[in-house]
């Protein structure tokens, strides 16, 4: 009786694994929708504005004016190559020696485990998928079908971008369907030569202004959120004081609470998802606590796994029962395969010797865009698919920091203008999803808190490389014809991973023989086990992928609370 008793403290309409960008808006939909919900999140509390401790530091009070020390950057050799991890936000990643996984491929695997996950780090890039990307697997012959396509997910674009806030110009672009905007940002003038240059060479190429999460212009309900206009101070890894970026601790999280149909544990890291065989479904999941490693379950009609792309795989291939074996739901064998992620490796910097009597001031959080334009229409390279790319161009200053004394004063008070203005390109690639890219957990070893150790086997493939060569030489062309000098191009050769948009490995389809969810983030084996978050990409288009993990945790949300309202979960 007194365990039962327990156990239904421990029960909830629905249980969300994870707190970040999808987590967040889960438990923000479950709460509107009047479910009881459960926010289990491996990391400790962050509170909007409670705890940002950096975000209102001036340069010279951190003791190394930002920079990371050399013994940080021996300590960790794989997240120190992410440009956020520095002085003021490096409390917000995961630390190489905190959470080990085996490289068996080179892998940057970038993490936040807290409370808002990496939505308080991300860039805020957000740009809708169009028909050409949820119609690529079945044109090209890769991965498998999306059991979506593009009018599907249309509305519910509308619906986050609404809450969350997203800044843009409405550019009437096939590749890149216009939202629901916030008054964009501005080019500099600069960024608008090139913008007209290449409109004049190229029918099929755009330079736009990058949407993003910032509330250039707030509405109402962001006022209802607690958040206030962006003041571009771009210091937003930090966390924002005035909620001027979208993340989970500013907009979701206290949405959700204010509802009092949430409840948040920090610091409850899930091990597995229980299936009773009887009942043919999920009935909860076990949590380990993150202080103690005592193991605790927690039951609910309805389990969303939304703990970041690799962690949702590893805690699916750890749920093992006598019906899945080999992990929860995995009939089809696909589960932890075909992981794909975004090829970053090429960039270009250039300079431009025109407009010497302007100059950039202030600041912006965002810069421009290239929508993709290979292979949009036909196939037209001797590669898949195809790449987007940022494009930024300042005039920045220099000072002469050789003199002493009051000539050093002087020069450091008066700053000169840089002769010319700098630009550069990065490209944003598409990689193929292949099984051999894969995801696998160690069958001995084990972390401090008892969890198997992940294998990440991903590597880059003949197409990338092939991408690679294709951008550097159309980017090379595009800024040669616009005027620009001292053009120079680089690949990084840098692993996969770094690019922080890692999905796949529980994808979506219509056949259960070849994919793990249906068309609505359902498991085809287990009904009331949803994923939302970057596992369940069946492949990666070449946009920053969060809009769409909030998209389509949205739309999940409503499905599942209407099959719980028929009796269906
Ligand atoms: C520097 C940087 C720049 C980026 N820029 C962009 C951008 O411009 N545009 C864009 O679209 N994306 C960008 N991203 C990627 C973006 O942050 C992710 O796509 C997004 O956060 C993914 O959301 P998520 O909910 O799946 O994962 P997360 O936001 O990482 O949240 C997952 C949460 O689950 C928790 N968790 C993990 N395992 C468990 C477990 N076993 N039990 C309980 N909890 C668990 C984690 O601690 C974490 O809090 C960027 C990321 C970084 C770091
Ligand atoms: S740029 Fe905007 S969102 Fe970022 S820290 Fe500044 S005010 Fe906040």
């Amino acid at each position: 009786m007194e365990i039962l008793k327990h156990a239904e403290k421990r029960t909830y309409g629905a249980i969300v694994i994870g707190s970040g960008v999808a987590g967040g808006w889960a438990a923000k939909e479950f709460c509107d929708k009047g479910i009881k919900t459960l926010v289990l999140e491996r990391g400790r509390k962050v509170t909007h504005n409670e705890d940002y401790p950096t975000t209102l530091m001036s340069p010279w009070e951190f003791e190394h004016r930002g920079r990371l020390t050399n013994e940080e950057i021996a300590a960790n050799p794989v997240v120190s190559k992410c440009y956020a991890f520095k002085e003021d936000a490096k409390h917000f990643m995961v630390k190489d020696a905190e959470h080990p996984y085996v490289q068996d491929k080179p892998f940057d695997w970038i993490r936040g485990y807290q409370v808002g996950g990496k939505s308080l780090l991300w860039a805020r890039q957000t740009q809708r998928w169009s028909q050409f990307d949820f119609e690529g697997p079945a044109r090209d012959g890769f991965a498998t079908p999306w059991p979506i396509d593009y009018k599907d997910i249309d509305p519910w674009y509308s619906y986050v971008e609404y809450f969350a806030g997203i800044s843009g110009n409405k550019d009437g672009l096939d590749s890149l369907p216009d939202g629901d905007f916030l008054p964009p940002y501005e080019l500099t003038c600069v960024e608008k030569h090139f913008q007209k240059e290449v409109k004049r060479m190229y029918q099929d190429r755009h330079v736009i202004v990058a949407r993003c999460a910032h509330l250039s212009e707030p509405r109402e309900i962001h006022y209802q959120q607690g958040r206030g206009r962006c003041m571009s101070r771009n210091l937003c890894q930090r966390g924002c004081p005035y909620g001027g970026y979208f993340s989970s601790n500013a907009s979701t999280l206290p949405w959700a609470a204010k509802t009092g149909n949430m409840t948040l544990r920090p610091d409850s890291i899930v091990d597995s998802v229980i299936y009773d065989s009887k009942k043919g479904k999920a009935i909860g999941v076990r949590v380990i606590d993150a202080h103690t490693n005592e193991m605790v379950e927690y039951y609910a009609k309805v389990i969303f796994v939304t703990a970041a792309a690799l962690n949702t795989n590893a805690i699916l291939l750890n749920s093992k029962s006598v019906r899945f074996p080999d992990g929860l739901g995995n009939d089809s064998g696909v589960l932890g395969k075909y992981v794909a992620f975004h090829n970053y490796r090429a960039s270009l910097s250039a300079e431009f010797e025109g407009y010497a009597d302007t100059k950039t001031a202030g600041s912006r959080p965002t810069s421009g865009y290239i929508p993709r334009f290979r292979n949009l229409y036909k196939q037209e390279t001797n590669f898949l698919r195809g790449y987007a790319a940022g494009m930024s161009a300042g005039r920045g200053t220099h000072t002469d920091r050789e003199s002493v004394g009051e000539s050093l004063k002087n020069s450091l008070l008066n700053p000169k203008l840089n002769t010319n203005w700098y630009a550069g390109s990065h490209m944003m690639g598409e990689t193929i999803p292949k099984e051999t890219n894969k995801i696998t957990l160690d069958p001995t070893k084990k972390d401090a808190h008892g969890l198997p150790l992940m294998h990440m086997d991903v590597s880059y493939d003949d197409n990338d490389d092939k991408m690679v060569k294709d951008f550097i030489e159309q980017f090379t062309e595009m800024y040669t014809k616009a005027g620009f000098t001292n053009i120079r191009t680089r690949d990084s050769k840098q692993a996969p991973g770094l690019d922080i948009h890692e999905m796949g490995g529980v994808r979506m389809g219509a056949d259960p023989k070849t994919s793990m969810l249906n068309k609505w983030n359902q498991m085809h084996a287990v009904k009331n086990v949803f994923v939302t978050d970057g596992a369940c990409m069946t492949s990666t288009s070449t946009q920053n992928p969060s809009l769409t993990y909030m998209a389509l945790t949205a739309r999940a949300v409503d499905y599942a609370v209407k099959e719980m309202k028929k009796g269906n979960l």
